[in-house]
């Protein structure tokens, strides 16, 4: 862990997935610009069902912007047993080899996120190229057969 990637002050039981689908609840908190890259939010927006009916009309949600939504630790395939946390930050990190950089992106949510609580500024560095496409964010299309 380099100091970086220093673990950040945040509730484990509050954390937020920063990769979360569009569902009524869920924390709206940035927008794919036009350059496919991730524009955040000054402030999160709790997103309603006819937001998500309106969302997904011509594509997935997922595909438009970025959510977030309650971190649910086992119960979500990326997570990992052994090591008691999200296992896909850190692919994403493995794959991206993008490094910190010394400010970071505003972000709306960062104070409660799961992947900057792991990871710290190494996982902002990356941030704003996820895309998360249906069930699979796009790391899992890279490393697809
Ligand atoms: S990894 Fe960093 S930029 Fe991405 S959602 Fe978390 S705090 Fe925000």
């Amino acid at each position: 862990m380099t100091p970086s990637e220093q673990r950040q002050p945040g509730k484990e039981d509050s954390l937020l997935c920063p990769s979360y689908l569009a569902k009524p609840g869920a924390q709206l908190f940035g927008l794919v610009n036009a350059e496919g890259r991730i524009s955040y939010l000054r402030h999160p927006i709790t997103i309603d069902a006819t937001f998500v009916q309106a969302a997904r009309a011509g594509r997935p949600a997922e595909e438009r912007f970025r959510f977030a939504g309650k971190c649910i630790q086992n119960g979500c395939h990326q997570w990992s047993d052994a090591k008691q946390a999200c296992a896909l930050v850190d692919r994403l990190i493995d794959q991206m080899e993008k490094t910190a950089e010394a400010s970071l992106p505003a972000c709306p949510i960062r104070s409660r996120c799961r992947w900057f609580r792991q990871r710290g500024q190494t996982a902002c560095a990356q941030c704003d190229e996820v895309i998360r496409h249906k069930e699979i964010t796009f790391i899992d299309a890279l490393s697809a057969p």
